[in-house]
């Protein structure tokens, strides 16, 4: 039986994308070849990079606009590496969210001055600063859109008038926003877009070229950008498998008709948790995300109970990460509103019993 899997990444991906994607491993094209044996160099391949690439650009709006898609490896995590050095001359930006921004930050002071803008370290993350003031001469601001450990999410960005640039590793893909208001953007593939192994990185190319070090080839967005994102071999399926989604999504309708069934999913479980007794949330109401919903049980003694409930249900991945404790339900694109339902059921069961 198919899990509802509700792991917080790499998560659930669309059945479709599954299938397609295991056609591609046994004959990719019709060719005789699998996906995994071709030359990236190859006519096939190169048109799936294209593909991928363009699907990014139009889902998010952003093409014709000055943007570059890349699908680069190294996770976000790499990221939090090359936006330093490709865009931090002398001081940035950073709002601290949580352990990912935290991360961000960390590698950026490599490169020099980081400025914390805001920081909710001191609530556990479980909220988003506000009102925090942006300092002048900033190479960059740093935001992270999506807090995948704690449930928060950013609903408003802050205007500025230096680039912009934001992890949207956790919710890409998810919500209507201005796109263009960002002026570099990086997911790691393994939430809304694939599997793990590829980075996509969105980036205005006339923030580059700014800083004065030398970059190492691979470090640098312009080089990526010159050679089509195949400056060296791409992970090809998680390319493959990331375009496969992007079409998924378009055929859907888009960001716009797959936001209407998250904000579904999101109002089913947070009303669940609103008003069954048993459970609390743990990011503050108004910066809730509507990707990752974190919660705890109000008597810890339930524990036994509801694990061995949810897991009879066929329900995957909901212990929540180790800095937060309780529970996390994420509820990336391909979760259907059908396995929210599951996991609200079990939990009035808990009320029931309870
Ligand atoms: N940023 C965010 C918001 C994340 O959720 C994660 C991974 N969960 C990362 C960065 C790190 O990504 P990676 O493992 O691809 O380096």
């Amino acid at each position: 039986m198919k899990k509802h899997n509700f792991s917080a990444g790499p998560c659930v991906l669309p059945q479709e994308v599954f299938l397609k994607a295991s056609e591609a491993i046994m004959d990719f094209n019709g060719s005789g070849l699998s996906l995994i044996e071709v030359s990236h160099r190859s006519k096939d391949f190169v048109e799936v990079m294209e593909k991928a690439r363009n699907l990014a650009l139009e889902l998010l709006g952003l093409e014709g606009k000055g943007y570059k898609a890349l699908f680069l490896q190294g996770g976000a995590s790499l990221e939090f590496l090359m936006v330093a050095y490709n865009l931090l001359e002398t001081k940035a930006g950073y709002l601290n969210t949580g352990t990912w921004s935290s991360k961000a930050l960390k590698e950026a002071r490599l490169f020099g001055e980081v400025i914390e803008v805001g920081s909710s370290k001191d609530e556990n993350f479980n909220y988003i600063p506000k009102g925090y003031t942006i300092p002048d001469g900033l190479d960059y601001l740093h935001l992270t859109s999506n807090n995948t450990i704690f449930g928060t999410q950013l609903k408003k960005f802050p205007k500025v008038d230096i680039p912009l640039v934001c992890d949207m590793s956790s919710d890409i893909f998810s919500r209507q926003l201005h796109f263009s208001q960002f002026d570099l953007i990086y997911a790691g593939a393994q939430k809304n877009m694939g599997p793990a192994g590829t980075t996509l990185v969105v980036v205005k190319e006339d923030i580059l070229g700014k800083v004065s070090r030398e970059i190492p080839s691979m470090l640098d967005y312009k080089v990526h950008i010159s050679k089509d994102s195949m400056f060296n071999t791409p992970a090809v399926f998680a390319v493959y498998t990331s375009m496969l989604t992007l079409e998924w999504l378009k055929n859907l309708g888009g960001i716009a008709a797959i936001e209407e069934i998250n904000e579904k999913k999101a109002q089913l479980l947070y009303s669940e948790i609103d008003l069954n007794p048993v459970f609390e949330g743990f990011a503050k109401k108004e910066d809730r995300s509507n990707m990752n919903a974190t919660f705890n049980l109000t008597d810890s003694k339930l524990k036994d109970t509801f694990d061995a409930l949810w897991k009879e249900a066929g329900i995957n991945g909901l212990n929540g990460h180790r800095s937060v404790g309780g529970y996390r339900a994420s509820m990336y694109n391909a979760l259907s509103l059908e396995s929210v339902g599951v996991l609200v059921d079990v939990m009035s069961e808990m009320e029931r019993k309870g």
